[in-house]
């Protein structure tokens, strides 16, 4: 064995606890960390990019996809349906990569029992006037749907419970290194530092 396989992580937090900032910032710094890129019928937001930030794709076509057994998990959120397509994703890990899907708890609870092997992160925010904040300050949603996303915030934290991880994201470069190190420590695993050291391993031992 030359290689060993990549780690899957589900992340998940409400929206405006800076989930795609950290992980963005994360993979960054750490290229081999890959992140799944989803289909989703919601609207583009400005400043997105297709094939990027998600798959645009229309409700037809999700639907479509669907019925082809394209998505390993899928759910609604907000009124629109979100996936994460199968092609690639054993590719991924098999190749050693660790692999993110940033998705929400109703997606977690489908991966966990599809791949119990999984290791699931939530992110919180510090408090739920700086929630609002994040809401608001990115401007590019009306007050009703930024009530709409508090509740739904809310409801999506209580799902905390479920995760292996839990990240307060206060400080955003305390937050980042907390998501460092959970990727760090599965990366120094014995099983992966012996096919990656193997040749040491070779040497010290005779
Ligand atoms: P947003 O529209 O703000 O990018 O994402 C809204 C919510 O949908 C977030 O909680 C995000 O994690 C979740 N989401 C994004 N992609 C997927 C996906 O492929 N599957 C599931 N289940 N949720 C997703």
């Amino acid at each position: 064995m030359t290689h060993s396989t990549g780690t899957l992580y589900i992340i998940s937090a409400p929206s405006g606890a800076g989930k795609s900032s950290l992980v963005k910032a994360l993979t960054d710094t750490n290229p081999e960390i890959r992140v799944s890129i989803s289909h989703t019928t919601r609207a583009m937001r400005p400043g997105e990019v297709d094939g990027v930030n998600y798959h645009f794709v229309t409700r037809e076509e999700f639907v479509k996809m669907g019925e082809h057994g394209d998505f390993l998990e899928r759910a609604e959120v907000f009124g629109n349906f979100y996936g994460t397509s199968q092609s690639r994703l054993q590719h991924t890990l098999d190749e050693g990569h660790d692999l993110i899907l940033e998705i929400d708890w109703q997606g977690a609870e489908q991966v966990r029992k599809l791949m119990p092997q999984a290791r699931s992160i939530f992110i919180l925010p510090p408090s739920l006037q700086a929630l609002h904040q994040r809401l608001t300050n990115r401007g590019q949603d009306s007050d009703e749907i930024i009530d709409g996303r508090m509740r739904e915030a809310v409801s999506e934290m209580s799902h905390y419970v479920e995760y292996d991880y839990l990240i307060i994201n206060d400080d955003f470069a305390h937050a980042l290194d907390d998501l460092k190190a959970i990727f760090r420590a599965n990366q120094l695993q014995q099983k992966r530092q012996q096919v990656r050291f193997g040749k040491l391993l070779a040497e010290l031992l005779g």
